[in-house]
């Protein structure tokens, strides 16, 4: 959640290093070649997710909207991803999202 102080700890910042790292900076969702903007649990903290790389994923921004947590702390869609992101160059891959 946002307002957790646990992001802003040096444990959070030093396991955000990490996940850029094994991304090379890309979204690690399955096709997708976005820029990654953001590092998400896959089980959330409040789920009882653990605060390890391989429960963490970096994501774009497309694919982080699909699942960030609303101000109730429950995830969108379920938590599941829906559309394959975007390309290298940043466009989306659903044609029906259009270009830009
Ligand atoms: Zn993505």
């Amino acid at each position: 959640m946002p307002g957790d102080p646990f992001y802003r700890s040096p444990a959070w910042r030093a396991l955000r290093s990490i996940v850029r790292r094994r991304s090379g900076g890309r979204c690690e969702v399955s096709g997708c070649a976005c820029q990654g903007v953001v590092v998400d649990h896959i089980v959330s903290r409040r789920d009882g997710g653990a605060d390890y790389p391989g429960n963490l994923r970096h994501l774009c921004r497309d694919h982080d909207n699909q699942i960030k947590e609303g101000a109730d702390g429950v995830r969108r869609n379920g938590g599941r991803l829906k559309v394959r992101g975007c390309d290298a160059d940043g466009w989306p891959l659903d044609p029906a999202r259009g270009r830009g």
